[in-house]
């Protein structure tokens, strides 16, 4: 699949400060329970396709309106031409940013030395021990640790974020994470919203306070640690 299956055209939350259009496609190779796209994740097959001249075109229209476009998914690593479609963003003038799981780490490595990327954010599932349970699969732990070691000596800008739930976040599992992404800089503690269309409904957000007690673990050992979507 080398179509983009869903588009948000206006962001103000995706990549900082930024005004931003998101493109999101469908597929990837995990199954966290908790995940906000099942349909995308579940039916690649049956998703829309977005004609990238449609695209193209709405980018080239709004040149000097918006800043940057982030590529998110499912997994965007999974997109077969994603070099050349980032190349093509970056010709128009944006920024990119990219939402991953970093289980190709050769393909983030690859957008990072050819200057195609301009932002990475990484999901952290969980610790390395409760990594496969969170995502609901088998995961490639190697390439998954290949990916965060690679973003820490990057020298570009990226994040590490955790989306929290009661029934898989401790602060032992924070203490851990905290450990593996020594020298990171910058790590966020996500809320966990029920949207009702998650693969699987039902976990329970973790209280501001015990969040706010992972921030302080992370804090120890990056540069910058916050919450995000919780009311502070
Ligand atoms: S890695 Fe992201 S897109 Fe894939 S199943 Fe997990 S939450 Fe969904």
């Amino acid at each position: 699949m080398s179509d983009f299956s869903g588009w948000e055209k206006l962001s103000l939350v995706d990549y900082d400060d930024n005004i931003t259009t998101t493109l999101f496609m469908a597929g990837c190779p995990f199954r966290c329970p908790f995940c906000h796209n099942a349909e995308l994740v579940l039916h690649p097959e049956s998703a829309p396709k977005i004609p990238w001249a449609e695209i193209k075109g709405y980018l080239e229209k709004r040149r000097g309106v918006l800043d940057a476009v982030c590529i998110s998914g499912g997994e965007p690593t999974l997109l077969p031409d994603l070099e050349d479609k980032c190349r093509e963003i970056k010709e128009l003038g944006y920024k990119v940013k990219l939402d991953s799981n970093g289980c190709q780490p050769h393909i983030l490595r690859s957008l990072i030395e050819k200057k195609l990327v301009d932002y990475i954010a990484m999901d952290i599932k969980n610790s390395k021990e409760r990594y496969m349970s969170t995502c609901g699969t088998k995961v490639d732990m190697a390439a998954i640790e290949e990916s965060v070691d690679l973003l820490i000596h990057s020298g570009i800008p990226f994040e590490f974020r955790t989306t929290v739930m009661e029934e898989f976040h401790d602060e032992e599992a924070f203490e851990k994470i905290a450990d593996w992404v020594r020298g990171a800089k910058r790590f966020y503690v996500q809320r966990y919203i029920d949207s009702g269309g998650c693969i699987q409904n039902g976990f329970h957000q973790v209280p501001i306070e015990k969040a706010r007690k992972f921030v302080e673990i992370l804090a120890k050992t990056v540069d910058f640690a916050s919450l995000r979507g919780y009311d502070e």
